[in-house]
């Protein structure tokens, strides 16, 4: 292997000659299974690393990076836990970087101004996050995604998304600092006063202006329990009343957590009814739907923190408070008491249910993306209701998130509305003979970003995956030249994160 690189860096590259932060990246690394970093979690793409490399050190990313640097055509990705869907986190013949080799350190509490913050690691992951956190400190992180077996550098490289989002913002909202060792090799300790460019670059930056070696997090104290609760909407404009009052009212007065999904009207086991009660002890009664009910359904899932000791009085009057605001049919609701760390890893149970089907390693033809209020109708009569009227063989989620939540000095694009949905198609379905097969998913989900394109709707892609250039430059609107010019700036050579497939190699030198 090590013979094999150093015939690579410099067999293939007569212009660089050999240098000592290449030879002392042979002797000093480790070295991981090219397979690791061969596929993702989509199971759609396949790539062969020149090597996957394990830093344990910042110090190593520096040298991979300047290693890299030093060739005409080596590329660098770091990989996360590979929970892409499209190879955003590979390197065909490049090097990647196993960021989980970084995971445990370091892992430092510090409080800025009187308030709490953790500094962990990019390879960290989120899951690790939460129960160091809690088991240490009884704090925790303010925003989460729904599936924590995701790494910190990789969520900040997006946005991180959850029932959260819509009060404090997506996880890159709640970050205060950085170290990032960027396409030059350099390490640099960011935030909105230090190398602010790189701080907010690197923030929803798709891993294209650096490497992610350190984050520090703001942290709340640890709620205890959690009341968890679904109801049940037959109507879209009244699910989408509903949630939009929810996420507009102030802190302390409505619930801390909001989703919601989409189901088939129907028994399915996979994508109807069946999908929405929280336990086995748990029953839908269809016959409480309206008779007017359509094609789907709509599920508003909520949540309220509270402390093990308040009074079960006081949870139950704010619930009922709230709920009693809402439209959604009237004897179908869902409740469950659950542990706080239980319910943020209620998505590792799925993962230990879909592992058994065999359905987690199976491909995963998911399509994730934001679409402002003023097309979400439109969207669900063309989409939810026509196109995908029979499920997706996962859930299908929809629920509103705030603009003035999102900074506009990160690099992540969102639709221009005060108010926007996250849709998420997450396509739980056996490989083919069983399940359909995968190219005719994809094409369904690339006929739903046409019928975007074609009805002139306000959306952008979550996760975005391009493979032109000209789509990426449509992607960021008039926020192109921006990103241009930090890819510039940060990694002149394009050497990082070449799965995004943005830039090619020096193509801006
Ligand atoms: P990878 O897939 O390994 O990498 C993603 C990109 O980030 C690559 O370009 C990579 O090069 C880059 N990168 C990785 N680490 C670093 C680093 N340290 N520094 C710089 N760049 C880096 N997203 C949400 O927002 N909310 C959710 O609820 C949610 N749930 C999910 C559930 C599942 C089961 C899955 C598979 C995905 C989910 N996602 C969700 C999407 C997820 O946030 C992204 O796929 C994320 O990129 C995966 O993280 P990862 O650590 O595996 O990153």
């Amino acid at each position: 292997m090590i013979a094999y690189l150093e015939h690579f860096v410099h067999g293939n590259d007569t212009e660089s000659p050999p240098n000592d932060d290449v030879s002392s990246l042979q002797s000093s690394f480790h070295f991981a299974p090219n397979s690791i970093a061969s596929k993702d979690f989509g199971g759609m793409k396949s790539s062969t690393p020149l090597a996957v490399l394990r830093p344990y050190t910042t110090a190593d990313v520096v040298k991979a990076v300047k290693a890299a640097a030093t060739t005409t055509n080596l590329t660098v990705a770091a990989r996360g836990n590979g929970h892409s869907i499209n190879g955003q986190a590979m390197a065909e013949k490049g090097l990647v970087l196993d960021m989980r080799a970084t995971a445990a350190e370091p892992f430092q509490l510090l409080y800025v101004d009187g308030v709490p913050h953790v500094d962990v690691s990019g390879g960290a992951l989120w899951e690790e996050v939460l129960k160091r956190c809690v088991s240490n400190f009884q704090l925790v992180p303010r925003s989460w995604t729904d599936y924590l077996g995701l790494t910190v550098g990789g969520t900040l490289s997006n946005a991180g998304v959850s029932g959260q989002t819509f009060r404090y913002g997506p996880q890159t909202a709640n970050v205060t600092e950085l170290e990032v060792v960027t396409g030059k090799g350099d390490s640099f300790v960011c935030n909105d006063n230090q190398n602010s460019d790189l701080f907010f670059a690197s923030l929803g930056g798709l891993g294209q202006f650096g490497v992610i070696t350190r984050a520090r997090i703001v942290l709340q104290q640890a709620p205890d329990m959690v009341r968890w609760i679904r109801v049940i909407y037959s109507e879209f404009e009244d699910y989408t009343r509903d949630a939009e009052w929810l996420v507009t009212l102030p802190e302390g007065d409505g619930f801390d957590y909001v989703e919601g999904f989409v189901v088939a009207n129907n028994d399915d086991p996979c994508n109807g009814w069946p999908t929405i009660p929280m336990g086995s002890n748990q029953i839908f009664n269809p016959v409480c739907l309206p008779s007017s009910a359509g094609p789907v359904l709509y599920c508003l899932e909520l949540a309220l923190h509270y402390r093990k000791t308040a009074r079960s009085s006081e949870v139950n009057t704010k619930v009922d408070r709230l709920l009693g605001g809402l439209r959604f049919v009237e004897g179908i609701k869902f409740e469950d008491d659950v542990k706080y760390m239980d319910f943020l890893l209620r998505v590792k149970r799925v993962e230990e249910d879909a592992k058994a089907k065999g359905i987690w390693d199976a491909p995963h033809p998911w399509l994730n993306m934001f679409v402002s209020k003023s097309d979400i109708a439109d969207f669900d009569r063309e989409v939810f209701k026509k196109i995908l009227k029979h499920g997706v063989g996962g859930p299908i989620l929809v629920y509103p998130l705030l603009r003035s939540k999102w900074d506009d000095r990160h690099s992540v694009v969102v639709p221009d509305s005060n108010i926007f949905y996250i849709i998420a198609l997450l396509r739980f379905i056996p490989p083919p003979p069983k399940g359909p097969p995968t190219d005719k998913l994809v094409a369904q989900n690339n006929a739903i970003i046409q019928l975007c394109y074609n009805k002139g709707f306000n959306f952008k892609l979550y996760l975005p995956h391009y493979t032109s250039q000209e789509n990426w430059m449509r992607h960021f609107g008039d926020r192109w030249t921006r990103f241009v010019q930090r890819k510039q700036n940060f990694d002149p050579m394009a050497i990082l994160a070449p799965g995004q497939k943005i830039f090619s190699r020096n193509q801006l030198k």
